[in-house]
C-alpha cells in the first residue's frame, strides 16, 4: 500500500497519507496536542494547507469528535 508522508505546518508532526487520499480532502493532524485541520492542495509531491476552524464547521466537518 502507497503511503505518502506530510509534515503538519503547525506543529511539524509526520503524518502518514493513504495515496487514495484526494485533492481537496480534509485529514487532522494525529498530533493529539495540535489536531490541526488540513486539507489536500496537491499531489505528487503532496501538499496540504491549514483550514481554518470555522471553515471546518462550514464543512460539517467535526475534527474534535475523537468522543
Ligand atoms: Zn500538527
Amino acid at each position: 500500500m502507497a503511503v505518502e508522508f506530510i509534515t503538519c505546518p503547525t506543529c511539524k508532526q509526520k503524518l502518514a497519507l493513504q495515496s487514495y487520499v484526494a485533492v481537496g480532502a480534509l485529514v487532522v493532524c494525529a498530533n493529539p496536542k495540535c489536531g490541526t485541520s488540513l486539507r489536500i492542495t496537491q499531489r505528487k509531491p503532496v501538499k496540504v494547507e491549514v483550514v481554518p476552524e470555522e471553515e471546518t464547521h462550514h464543512h460539517d466537518y467535526r475534527p474534535e469528535s475523537y468522543g
